[in-house]
């Protein structure tokens, strides 16, 4: 089983770059021993102008069967001819896309050390499979490939056998794809769509198969078409687990869906009259609640600090400038925000002492999470206004309940401070993500109760200009849990 990705270039953005994406020498010819086989990378040709990458994986079929994954495709338990006579060796299966995602892991991943720019690029791709199993036949294959971005997608059939074309098509197609992308996401895809194609994964599917998935399907499978298709195949039609990840998939969507969380008129500068102080405020909302925060979680005496929903990880920056957070952690449901943190914070790049004291953690808030226990304080900075109202009481539990941080604070805006943006039409909220907006009498009644229930007492204060007759554009609350040793307040 093979696979081809041809690349051209120009003598100034040369296609034998393939090689720095690939992590393979185009001069070289490679092996790679995966737990099924030898995975082989070469470069039939490797110029300028034009490069091919080929990936060939030789299976061991005895070694399959000893693992009991020898079955091909519907073979019954007992056919023992089946374990040893398969179209394992030639197809590109599921087995492809494990020994595709192990060989070019730093490729999938978008990582290149030696030219951190080039994976970000989109280049002329051409990828060649001759022999793609195709369960649901050459029409599923277009529908999974055809919104992805490619320009070409050619399916075509592979007869049953050459010299009898009567006996007509095999269940195997020809893929080629053309188009202009980034090599991560053309692999990515094939990572997952091989194994969907497949339709029997040799391997069991454990629920870390999710995490797999979302992390494969990273800016294009929440917004595919057949993205509940795909899920289901993929998790080997697990009803648990093909939940779960449409539930994941739902929130990706959403956060997505969000202009890449950048809240705009958050950051705008809150204008006003032309005195002093008023020049003073010229600060965006967005860094005035930063600073609150980190007042707050001092005055809290906080070291190990969690942050929920922690976005493009503009806090995180701002806690790893403290020595006195020595362990922080950001959490967010969007993979895509948290690789823009990574890249912000320049995690890679950091010294070992600084990057010991910080970790960015994929997962919904909605669900509870042994990760996030024992924690001295939790932020939950402009997220619970992005969830729907009933999907709530599942993250305050999440977080005061299970998590139960010795100190939770959270900010939300508030809606009454709307009319004094000039730029929001009346009864609109400030993003178009957002779920509601809190007065200030309905966030203190959220609070109160939450607090209530979980064990915690809770103070309030105001972020940015507080308005007399409105109130201030955002509200900070503050939990501390009363089981804990107590702090001092934070006096608003
Ligand atoms: N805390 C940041 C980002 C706020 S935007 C700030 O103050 O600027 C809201 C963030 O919450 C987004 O990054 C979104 O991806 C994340 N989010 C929304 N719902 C979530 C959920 N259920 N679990 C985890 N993160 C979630």
């Amino acid at each position: 089983m093979f696979l081809t990705i041809t690349t051209t270039g120009t003598a100034e953005k040369p296609a034998t770059d393939l090689g720095f994406l690939l992590h393979k020498h185009p001069q070289k010819a490679q092996s790679f021993s995966t737990s099924h086989g030898t995975a082989h990378v070469l470069y039939p040709e490797a110029t300028p102008e034009r490069c091919t990458a080929a990936l060939l994986l030789e299976v061991d079929p005895v070694a399959l069967v000893r693992r009991g994954q020898g079955r091909g495709r519907g073979g019954a338990p007992d056919a023992a001819l089946a374990q040893y006579v398969n179209d394992r060796p030639y197809a590109a299966s599921s087995l492809f896309a494990v020994a595709l995602g192990s060989v070019f892991r730093s490729a999938l991943n978008a990582r290149c050390a030696a030219r951190p720019e080039l994976p970000e690029q989109a280049r002329p791709l051409r990828v060649v499979i001759p022999a793609l199993p195709a369960r649901g036949g050459p029409e599923l294959v277009r529908r999974l490939f055809g919104p992805l971005g490619w320009s070409a997608v050619e399916v075509t059939p592979v007869p049953l056998d050459t010299r009898f074309p009567q006996w007509g098509d095999s269940r195997y197609v020809r893929l080629v794809l053309e188009g202009e992308l980034r090599l991560a996401d053309a692999l990515r895809q094939l990572y997952v769509l091989l194994p969907v194609l497949d339709g029997s994964k040799h391997y069991w599917v454990a629920p870390d198969e999710v995490d797999k998935l979302l992390r494969a399907g990273d800016g294009w499978l929440a917004e595919h078409p057949e993205h509940g298709l795909i899920a289901a195949r993929y998790l080997a039609r697990s009803k648990r687990l093909t939940q779960d990840a449409l539930e994941r998939l739902e929130l990706v969507r959403l956060a997505e869906s969000d202009g890449s969380a950048v809240e705009e008129i958050d950051n705008a500068v809150i204008e006003e009259t032309a005195t002093p102080e008023a020049e003073e405020r010229r600060v965006p909302l967005a860094r005035q609640r930063r600073a609150a925060i980190l007042d707050a979680l001092r005055a809290a005496g906080a070291h190990r600090v969690l942050d929920l929903g922690c976005g493009q990880g503009q806090l995180i920056h701002d806690l790893l400038a403290d020595v006195s957070f020595t362990e922080i952690v950001g959490v967010d449901v969007s993979v895509r925000a948290l690789t823009v943190a990574a890249r912000r914070l320049r995690l890679e790049r950091m010294g070992e002492r600084q990057s010991g004291r910080v970790r960015l953690l994929q997962g919904s808030l909605a669900y509870t999470d042994k990760r996030l226990t024992g924690y001295d304080a939790a932020v939950l900075s402009e997220v619970i206004e992005h969830l729907d109202l009933p999907r709530l009481p599942a993250l305050e539990y999440a977080v005061f309940g299970a998590a139960r941080p010795g100190t939770v604070l959270v900010t939300t805006p508030n809606a009454e401070y709307n009319v004094r943006w000039e730029t929001l039409p009346a009864g609109d909220v400030r993003h178009a993500d957002h779920r509601f907006e809190w007065t200030r009498a309905e966030f203190r009644d959220w609070a109160h109760r939450t607090a209530g229930r979980y064990g915690y007492a809770v103070d309030f204060a105001p972020v940015g200009p507080d308005d007399p007759e409105v109130g201030p554009p955002t509200q900070l609350a503050v939990f501390f849990r009363k089981d804990s040793a107590p702090k001092e307040g934070i006096a608003a």
